[in-house]
């Protein structure tokens, strides 16, 4: 049985499972330490490994009686070089060839997977390797031949990635390794699938053409870490179900000075649309060997949970790294003591807006959550056929817990990534007396709500016709 306070936290915890946390007994112990949604990465992770996972997620579910989430992250056009000769170092000032190739890169020539290269470049952009490590620039094209001038130097190691942070890359988002990795994600009904390198909403409309062909319910989470992104980023969130800020190849392809502000921008961007937002990256780096996080990581992870992110995402601490179960109770800890700190931001208010086709049921979501705060109220009980009331209710980031009943089974995952919100399953609507009752009587079993708690309520009336909500109704549990 999970302890309540980890099922009650509301900041969310994605965790990547990898070699290190593959095994049932491993993916148990996160969950139980506050774990909340797995993420395949299609970067590392083979069909086989996915399987097993998506496997043991189901079993964990039915065994815990939880809703644990799964989100595969596509790889996208991630650009790499491939294997280099011994002592390969790249010396400051020196100039150096970049090209399209397979051949073991120097220090005279750097093979690259990237056909169009030499045609997408031009003079002047910048080619970053290794994480940003080394820099080159480019001086001349000849040919399909790119000149650089080595502007910082290091050692050149095998298989490691390429940013091209100026450049318009020509390969489509979705490559065709992504497409059949997709096609798992649709055929295991994955909640959440990641897109990476979005550079605008096309990207997401594309994807959400392939689901819509095949009748998936999966979500889309766009990772943002281009500057394209960036500057496309209303049109993205418009499209998008979900997103990521992914610090990783942002922190690359920007500055690294501008990610903090860039991070902000971004969450208040999606609390504004009320799509989640999951924080990813280095969250918890050094616990990939170490048994505790550092000052910096921690106050980093407490930092997003003031900013009000749905989530935080750990990558290699839980794939690779020696304590998959420890890091996860250490950053539930983090996020549980900021949710009870008085120091906890007050957020900023998004009044719904009129010209919304769903103002109506809009404004019933954001009243439910000031009522909610003044009353202090313990819990919202909400339904939901598609999500929608739930996302409308967690981007307000009440004090109350939001409990969202709905018949749909996929969905109930698919709500585990966002803010405060806990999914019941609920499929009889007969009465709207009937329904609050029975659904409070759930709550109180699951001991979130007891005798004296007050309460909020929001359905559509008549409760049969499972329209558009349109009622609240405060209450004090007798
Ligand atoms: C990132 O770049 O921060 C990220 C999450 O993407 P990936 O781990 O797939 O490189």
């Amino acid at each position: 049985m999970i302890e309540k306070k980890y099922r009650l936290k509301r900041t969310k915890i994605v965790a990547t499972i990898g070699p290190n946390s593959l095994s049932k007994k491993k993916i148990k112990k996160m969950i139980l330490a506050g774990l909340n949604v797995c993420r395949i990465n299609f970067s590392h992770c083979n069909h086989e490994n996915a399987l097993k996972i998506v496997t043991t997620v189901a079993e964990l579910n039915l065994e815990l009686n939880t809703h644990v989430a799964i989100m595969g992250d596509l790889q996208g056009p991630k650009l790499r070089i491939g294997l280099v000769e011994n002592n390969s170092f790249l010396q400051k000032g020196d100039m150096v060839v970049v090209k399209h190739g397979h051949n073991k890169s120097n220090q005279k020539e750097i093979f690259v997977n990237y056909k169009s290269i030499s045609h997408d470049v031009k003079c002047g952009n910048k080619i970053l390797l290794d994480d940003g490590k080394i820099v080159l620039k480019v001086m001349h094209k000849k040919n399909d031949i790119l000149d650089c001038c080595i502007m910082q130097g290091g050692e050149l190691k095998a298989n490691k990635g390429l940013n091209l942070p100026n450049t318009h890359i020509s390969i489509p988002t979705i490559t065709n390794k992504d497409k059949i990795d997709l096609d798992f994600c649709i055929k295991n009904k994955i909640e959440w699938i990641a897109l990476s390198f979005v550079r605008n909403g096309q990207d997401i409309l594309d994807l959400k053409e392939i689901l819509k062909k095949t009748r998936s319910q999966s979500r889309i989470i766009a990772k943002i870490e281009k500057p394209e992104a960036i500057k496309n980023l209303n049109n993205i969130i418009k499209h998008t179900d979900a997103l990521m800020v992914a610090r990783g190849d942002l922190g690359v392809e920007v500055p690294t000075q501008k990610v903090p502000v860039l991070q902000k921008k971004i969450v208040r961007a999606a609390r504004r649309n009320a799509k989640p937002v999951i924080i990813a990256t280095q969250v918890m780096e050094s616990m990939t060997e170490n048994l505790a996080p550092t000052r910096a990581e921690t106050n980093d992870a407490a930092n997003a949970v003031f900013d009000g992110a749905d989530a935080l995402m750990l990558s290699g601490e839980t794939s690779v790294g020696k304590y998959p179960t420890r890091v996860v109770r250490i950053i539930s800890k983090i996020i549980l003591d900021v949710e009870a700190s008085d120091e906890r931001k007050h957020f900023n208010k998004f009044l719904p807006l009129k010209s919304n086709p769903r103002y109506i049921s809009d404004s019933i979501c954001y009243q439910a959550s000031e009522i909610a705060n003044q009353v202090e109220a313990k819990a919202i009980l909400a339904f939901t056929a598609s999500g929608y009331n739930a996302q409308k209710i967690s981007s307000n980031r009440p004090n109350a817990h939001i409990c969202v009943f709905t018949y749909n089974r996929q969905l109930l995952n698919t709500l585990s990534l966002m803010w405060g919100v806990f999914g019941f399953y609920y499929n009889k609507f007969d009465s709207t007396d009937n329904t609050i009752e029975e659904t409070q009587l759930i709550l109180k079993k699951s001991k979130i709500i007891k005798s004296g708690d007050f309460v909020v309520n929001i359905a559509s009336m008549p409760i049969k016709a499972k329209g558009m909500t349109n009622m609240l109704k405060l209450e004090k549990i007798g």
